[in-house]
């Protein structure tokens, strides 16, 4: 029977015996140990009562073995729905009842945690072990390594990821078999990635980077990664380097704080990467100064991309072409992007900024159990609204202006905060900034700046208040300017200005 996304991992597959996963220490898992141990996990969900369709949630620390019960859950017809394992058992709570799961996958410490939320969903709490324990792992051992997968089309859901939800309720995306395939295998011809990759694997595995772009992407060339539970500048340094006992790595992908952590690696240059052929960055903006910095360190330039959980990857720098710093590229094959007017949804003419939106094999199905919601995010013509503003340039380059929630009007005029942001940064002696809106009873909203110095350095209020007079229109000054030691990000990187507007609102 046909299973669209695993068929084509499977015929994907160039041998066998290749290697799927190592870890630092030369530890390896090939591509015939991935199928055997996906097809146990799948007989596990099966024998715990896991129909097509059901949801599967699961809030495990990242391992091979979290990939395995992915692949499971694709096999098993089921629905897989990670969750971040920062979430707090309240916060779980929310999904299950949202979701309802059959029941949910967790590390064996966070079961007491989880029991209450848990029961007042009435989802089933199984453990999977670190090692080779916990329920789920000893019902997967006692079964065969041979499974029929379930018949899923290419519509078929096979996850849902709850958006990060800086602003309101997170919301589950649903992604189909195909919206998976089909970005993954774009991204395969895309960034030219083939068998002999190894890519370097730092990334938390319940978000949409780290799940899909990266895992996804590696399945559909036959290729391997090296997985790290989480980044360490040192050990992603390890892993570019030669070692006869284990791979070495030919591409990393990452947030942006990877490459400024990178940076700050004494050990980063020309030498150390001369094996990698890609550089990859994503999930948050990536600032010019340090694809400059990066790329004058070790001669290579990142490639950066504008993606969404509800999109899959929708725009790419080329791999040919010129990389630019401060734009995400163009739409990828089979991607229709076009930038409108926010309120009508008329296509805008090159160099206006607008809302970006999409369309495509690659935009989701929907947000679960939200019907109302989802239709006032589509456009009539099948448009997604992604709620990121930007606009093309001339040359057809894509660049994020910030998210719509985020622009600022004050006075009754638009401030969009990376151009005040751009002009700060650029000013000596700031590693970055962050600017919000903060409530005014004169202005509706009054433009904040939250400012990163660097260490020593002595520019303050006033300096960076001379300095923006002669830039700036003065509608878009800063009415307040703080000073802190570094702004506050989510695990993917991205600054939460949700926070900041909370911490200097009040
Ligand atoms: P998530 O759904 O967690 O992947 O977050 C998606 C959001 O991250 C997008 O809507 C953008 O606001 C932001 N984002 C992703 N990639 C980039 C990028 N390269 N530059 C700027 N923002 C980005």
């Amino acid at each position: 029977m046909s299973n669209h996304l695993f068929d084509l991992i499977a015929s994907r597959i160039p041998d066998p015996e290749k290697i799927f996963i190592q870890s630092l220490d030369g530890a390896s898992i090939s591509y015939r140990q991935m199928l055997s141990a996906s097809a146990r996990y799948a007989h596990a969900l099966v024998a715990l009562g896991v129909e097509p369709g059901d949801r599967v949630a699961m809030q495990m620390e990242k391992s091979p073995s979290f990939l395995f019960i992915y692949l499971a859950c694709v096999r098993a017809g089921a629905v897989f729905l990670p969750l971040n394992t920062a979430y707090t058992p309240h916060e779980v709570g929310y999904f299950l009842s949202d979701a309802q799961p059959k029941l949910i996958v967790c590390d064996p410490e966070r079961a007491d945690s989880l029991a209450d939320a848990a029961a007042q969903a009435d989802v089933r709490i199984v453990v999977h072990g670190h090692g080779q324990d916990g329920e789920l792992y000893d019902l997967a051992a006692a079964s065969p390594p041979d499974f029929s997968n379930v018949a899923r089309g290419a519509g078929d859901l096979a996850a849902i990821l709850y958006t990060s939800g800086t602003t309101g309720r997170s919301k589950g995306a649903m992604l189909s078999h195909d919206n998976l395939a089909s970005n993954a295998l774009t991204l395969v011809e895309y960034w030219r990635f083939t068998p002999e990759d190894v890519l370097i694997h730092a990334l938390p595995v319940y978000h949409t980077h780290g799940l899909f772009v990266a895992t996804n992407t590696i399945l559909l060339c036959g290729g391997s990664m090296i997985f790290m539970p989480k980044f360490s500048g040192p050990q992603i340094l390890e892993a570019m380097s030669a070692r006869p006992d284990r791979l070495r790595g030919t591409v990393l992908m990452g947030v942006p704080t990877f490459y400024t952590r990178l940076l700050d690696e004494p050990g980063l240059n020309r030498e150390a990467c001369a094996h990698m052929r890609l550089f990859i960055s994503g999930s948050a903006p990536l600032l010019a100064e340090t694809h400059r910095a990066f790329s004058e360190r070790t001669g290579q330039a990142i490639l950066e991309r504008y993606g969404m959980t509800e999109t899959n990857m929708s725009t790419s720098n080329p791999y040919d072409g010129a990389r630019v710093a401060g734009t995400v590229g163009f739409p990828l094959p089979g991607v229709s992007l076009r930038v409108a007017d926010p309120e009508t949804g008329a296509a805008l003419p090159k160099g206006e900024i607008g809302m970006i939106e999409v369309k495509g094999p690659n935009v989701f199905t929907g947000y679960w159990l939200m019907p109302e919601k989802t239709a006032s995010e589509f456009r009539p013509d099948g448009f997604f609204i992604t709620g990121d503003l930007g606009l093309i340039d001339d040359d057809g380059y894509v660049r994020i202006v910030g998210r719509g929630k985020d622009l600022i009007i004050s006075g009754g005029l638009n401030i969009y905060p990376k151009e005040v942001e751009h002009e700060i940064d650029s000013l000596p002696g700031v590693v970055e900034s962050a600017v919000i809106g903060l409530p005014d009873p004169d202005f509706g909203e009054a433009v904040a700046a939250i400012v990163v110095r660097e260490k020593g350095a002595a520019i303050d209020e006033a300096a960076i208040r001379a300095a923006l007079q002669d830039r700036l229109a003065k509608f878009k000054w800063p009415k307040a300017i703080y000073f802190v030691e570094e702004l506050p990000r989510n695990t993917m990187g991205k600054v939460q200005k949700n926070v900041l507007r909370a911490n200097y609102g009040a």
